[in-house]
This record gives structure tokens, C-alpha cells and sequence, in this order.
């Protein structure tokens, strides 16, 4: 099939033709028709399937026609990311540009004035955050009672984002004649009452299955002990050809430690996560995309439908809380068509969390090994991801059996070339469903150290062959108590005013006229 079989005029063809794109992809075949043609789509695609075009191609053909009120935008897309915000905003200068229509960005972190004076122009396109959007409404900056399409994208990022009852807010204040296109890269139960909430009587529109990884991904993972995961990342870094890499962690605060460490270490690498200010999250993300930094160590905020061509490498610093992220973290690499690499680094704790991506990925990613690290066995036990932080390995057993059960190291360990492990083993058992098997809980637990027992502690830093320094340790001591006292900080919910309590909270309240002097004083001191 061809674009111009979709519908499209003549304007929107060309700007495609400039973009070098001759064939639709499958979802811009399938949804391209129905929102020309008016009707509500429900969309299940993954990031990098076309979707973008798959929406803003027919919306400028539609908004071509008619004029934006001050202050009343005509269409509306919510992206969970300002990366994505961004970079729906570019798709819009891409596709539109031989068509005359007014797009804002409303994103955080950047200033209010320059928005408000586009949105006082009249615009045709508004691309929000949530946040920003709802922040410039109660504003009173904008009316939504023209927005004649809506766009929701990314809609389980937005939950997991808590972005839902804004969402929710959002749509209730928005005219009940209008067109929803809907897109979700899976459909658990809660984004399904929500589409069946917003949608009226939508064509569905299912590309590929949700959370398949592109066959162009290579994918291998090692499992060593916590404090190794730096150096098994070195390792590659220096051995796989790596030309450029996302890196990704769990933890926003985990991100800044990495970075540091691998400039300390001499790599050329940057740091994105939501904490940044965003004019930084701007420039560093510009900065990789044209090659200026090789290394992008970033959160999840970074994993999903960043679109950055030519990425060679993915690499799990951290195995990802959910298995879905995986998918679209490695998703970062192997895009157009070309080929790529993704790598994961697990300790021994994350053996549920691997058990979870191999499910839902149906395969076992294939091991390998670090030349000169311990490669222990991933821990499937109940309660081992709560163990999380604590040296690595099995717990509750003792280093010395634990060693036993090791794979060899030195000559023997030499990291595996990714493609061997891939091809070895085809038919067999996964290995974890062996291992479970194997490793009876009881005889664990007779084994478990006396509390408070120190042996295990001196044993737990063993020297080993170009081995790790001093400092390794000490920062691999002050990462485990960093992390006990985060906790997954950025997954749990906070409740009422968590940590941040206001001060004038906090301060004693003021005592009554009739209060003594003294009380009186201290107040004023306080
Ligand atoms: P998306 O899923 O929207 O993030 O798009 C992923 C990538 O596919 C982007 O780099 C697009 O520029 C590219 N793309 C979109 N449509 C086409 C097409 N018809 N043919 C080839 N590439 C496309």
C-alpha cells in the first residue's frame, strides 16, 4: 500500500515524501482511514510502530480545515513524558509543515509566559503533560470547550505515572461531542474501563502483540553480586563495540551515582531522569542524539518512545520492577530496522523479576559471563527481592557453599560471545525452572548464620582476579545504605505530605495572649 491510498491530501503527502517515507506502517494503514473518517480508535501499539504518524498525519489533514479561537485549542494530546511531549511536538513541524497550523507545547520546567502567549495566539495543536495542562487551566489560560479531537498516548505509562485522575479531570472538562484516539502499548483491566470511558464506539486498532521485543535486539544478561554490577558494566562497555547506550536504572538517585562513577572512569557519558531541571533534560538528550555523548545513564523517564535512530546498546543496570519496562527499554535499541544489543545486569535477588520478563517475553534471555566476576545463581525464593540491597547471592547461605554452585572463573569464564549462549541450549528447561528445583529451601535455612554472625560479612569481599579495590567496596557500603534508606522510593506512593511536611507545620503553634514571656520569646526565636 501506498500514503496516498490513506486519504491524505496533497499537502501532508509531500512533507511525507520529505521524510523519506514511501510505506505506511501497519498502523498508520489501519488507523489512518478511521480518523479521517471521524470515528474513535482504540490503539494497542508499542512505541516505534508508526504510531506517532499514525495519529498526527490524519489530524493536521482534519485541523487543516477552520481557525483557532484565543485561548481555545482545537486538539489536545496528553504524553506521561515531557520527551515525548517533545518529541510529538517535532512529529507535528515534521508532517505539518506545508500546512499553516499553531502548535503549543505546554511541558513543565519551562517558563509559563512563553506558553501563555501561545495559547493568547489561538493554537491548533496543543501537546501537554498532564501536570502543566491542568496548572495553566486553573490558571484560567485555557478553555477547553473547542477541542475537537483528543489524543490520549501512552495510556498505561500514565498510569503507572499516577497520571490517571488527571486524565480523568481532564476529559471531564472536555465537550462530549468530540473524536478520542486512544493508544496504549498494553490493555491491563484499568486502562480498559477507561477506554470504555472515553470512547464511543471505537474501531480497534491492534498492531503488534503488546510487549513482543523487536527481533532486530539481541538481548544477553549476566547475573553477579551487587557490588560487581559496575564493573560487569565497564566490562562491556569497554568489549561489545558499544558506539552509544542507554543506560538505565530504577532509581532516579541511582542514576546520578552511576554517571558519576563512569565519568569518574573516563567514559564521555550524560544523566537524564525526572528530577532534572528540564532545559538540562533537554540539552543532554539533544546532546546524545547528535553524538556529542555516547552514554545516556536515565530512569524509565527515558525508556519508552524515545526515538533516537543508530542507538547500538541497552543496558539493565538494574533489572526493571516491571517486565513490560524491559521491553521498552530494550526497545531503545534495534529501531529502523538495524540491529542492536541489550544487556541486563542482575544479582542474585532480581531472580523473580528475571522469572517476570522471561514470561512475558516467552524466551530465557540468554546468559553470560564476566571474565574475572562470580556469576552466582539468580535466587527465586520467596522474599528474595525484599533481601534487595544486601551483598548479593543467596542470603541465608553461607559464601562457601555458595561458591560451589558458581560457574568456573578466569580462562573458563570468559564472557561468552552473546550469539553462542543464544544458539546453545535451544530445547532445554529454563534454567531457572531447574535451579528451583534443585535447591531445596530447608537446606538453606539450616544453613543460615547465627544472627548477627560476622563470618559471612569478611567472606562477602573475596579477592578475586583483577579484582576489586577498596573503594569499590566502600562505595558499594554506602549504595546499600543509600538504597535501605530510599526503599523504592520512587514506586510507593506517598501519603498526605510524606517527608516534605510544610514547615509552618511544624512550627510550634503560637501560644495564646495570655501565654508567659518566656513561651512568648521562644516562639519568636523558633
Ligand atoms: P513512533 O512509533 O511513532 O515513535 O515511530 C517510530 C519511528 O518510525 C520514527 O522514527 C518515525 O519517524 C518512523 N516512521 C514513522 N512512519 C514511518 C514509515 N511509514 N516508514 C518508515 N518509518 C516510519
Amino acid at each position: 500500500m501506498h500514503f496516498s491510498e490513506l486519504g491524505l491530501g496533497p499537502e501532508v503527502l509531500r512533507a511525507v515524501e520529505d521524510a523519506g517515507y514511501t510505506t505506511p506502517t501497519p498502523i498508520q494503514e489501519k488507523a489512518i482511514p478511521w480518523v479521517l473518517q471521524g470515528r474513535d480508535v482504540l490503539g494497542c501499539a508499542q512505541t516505534g510502530t508508526g504510531k506517532t504518524a499514525g495519529f498526527t498525519l490524519p489530524m493536521i489533514e482534519i485541523l487543516a480545515q477552520g481557525r483557532a479561537k484565543a485561548r481555545m485549542p482545537r486538539s489536545l494530546i496528553l504524553e506521561p513524558t515531557r520527551e515525548l511531549a517533545a518529541q510529538v511536538a517535532e512529529n507535528f513541524e515534521t508532517y505539518g509543515k506545508y500546512n499553516k497550523l499553531n502548535m503549543a507545547l505546554l511541558i513543565g520546567g519551562e517558563s509559563f509566559g512563553d506558553q501563555i502567549k501561545k495559547l493568547e495566539r489561538g493554537v491548533d495543536v496543543l501537546i501537554a503533560t498532564p501536570g502543566r495542562m491542568m496548572d495553566l487551566f486553573d490558571r484560567g489560560n485555557i478553555l477547553l470547550t473547542d477541542i475537537k479531537i483528543l489524543v490520549i498516548d501512552e495510556a498505561d505509562r500514565m498510569l503507572d505515572m499516577g497520571f490517571i485522575p488527571d486524565i480523568e479531570r481532564i476529559v471531564g472538562l472536555l465537550p462530549k461531542i468530540r473524536q478520542t484516539l486512544f493508544f496504549s502499548a498494553t490493555m491491563p483491566p484499568e486502562i480498559k474501563r477507561l477506554a470504555d470511558q472515553f470512547l464511543m464506539n471505537p474501531r480497534e486498532v491492534t498492531v503488534a502483540p503488546p510487549a513482543s521485543p523487536a527481533a532486530t535486539v539481541t538481548q544477553a544478561l549476566v547475573v553477579v553480586d551487587d557490588m560487581d554490577k559496575r564493573k560487569a558494566l565497564r566490562h562491556f562497555l569497554k568489549t561489545d563495540d558499544v558506539k552509544n547506550a542507554f543506560i538505565f536504572c530504577n532509581r532516579k538517585k541511582d542514576v546520578a551515582i552511576l554517571h558519576q562513577s563512569l565519568v569518574k572512569h573516563g567514559f564521555n557519558a550524560g544523566a537524564l531522569h525526572g528530577d532534572m531541571v528540564q532545559s538540562k533534560r533537554t540539552e543532554t538528550l539533544e546532546a546524545f542524539k547528535a553524538g556529542k555523548l555516547d552514554l545516556l545513564v536515565c530512569s524509565d523517564v527515558a525508556a519508552r518512545g524515545i526515538d533516537i535512530s543508530g542507538v547500538s546498546h541497552v543496558f539493565n543496570f538494574d533489572t526493571p520492577h516491571h517486565s513490560e519496562d524491559y521491553v521498552h527499554r530494550i526497545g531503545r535499541t534495534g529501531r529502523a530496522g538495524k540491529s542492536g544489543r541489550a544487556f541486563t545486569i542482575a544479582t542474585p535477588e532480581d531472580g523473580k523479576l528475571v522469572l517476570a520478563i522471561e514470561k512475558l517475553i516467552g524466551k530465557e534471555i540468554p546468559r553470560v559471563l564476566v571474565d574475572g566476576l562470580e556469576s552466582p545463581e539468580l535466587d527465586f525464593s520467596e522474599g528474595a527481592g525484599r533481601r534487595r540491597g544486601g551483598r548479593g547471592g543467596k542470603k541465608d547461605e553461607p559464601r562457601r557453599d555458595r561458591d560451589r554452585s558458581r560457574r568456573p572463573r578466569g580462562e573458563a569464564a570468559e564472557a561468552a560471545p552473546v550469539e553462542a549462549v543464544a544458539a546453545a541450549e535451544p530445547d532445554q528447561e529454563p534454567r531457572h525452572r531447574r535451579r528451583r528445583d534443585e535447591r531445596p529451601a530447608q537446606e538453606e535455612r539450616a544453613e543460615r548464620p547465627a544472627r548477627g554472625e560476622r563470618r559471612d560479612r569478611v567472606e562477602a569481599y573475596p579477592r578475586v582476579e583483577g579484582g576489586r579495590d577498596r573503594s569499590d567496596y566502600r562505595d558499594h557500603r554506602e549504595d546499600r545504605r543509600r538504597r535501605r534508606e530510599e526503599q523504592d522510593e520512587d514506586r510507593v506512593p506517598v501519603i498526605g505530605f510524606g517527608d516534605d511536611v510544610p514547615a509552618f507545620i511544624l512550627r510550634a503553634a503560637r501560644p495564646p495572649k495570655a501565654a508567659s514571656a518566656t513561651e512568648t520569646g521562644a516562639d519568636s526565636e523558633g
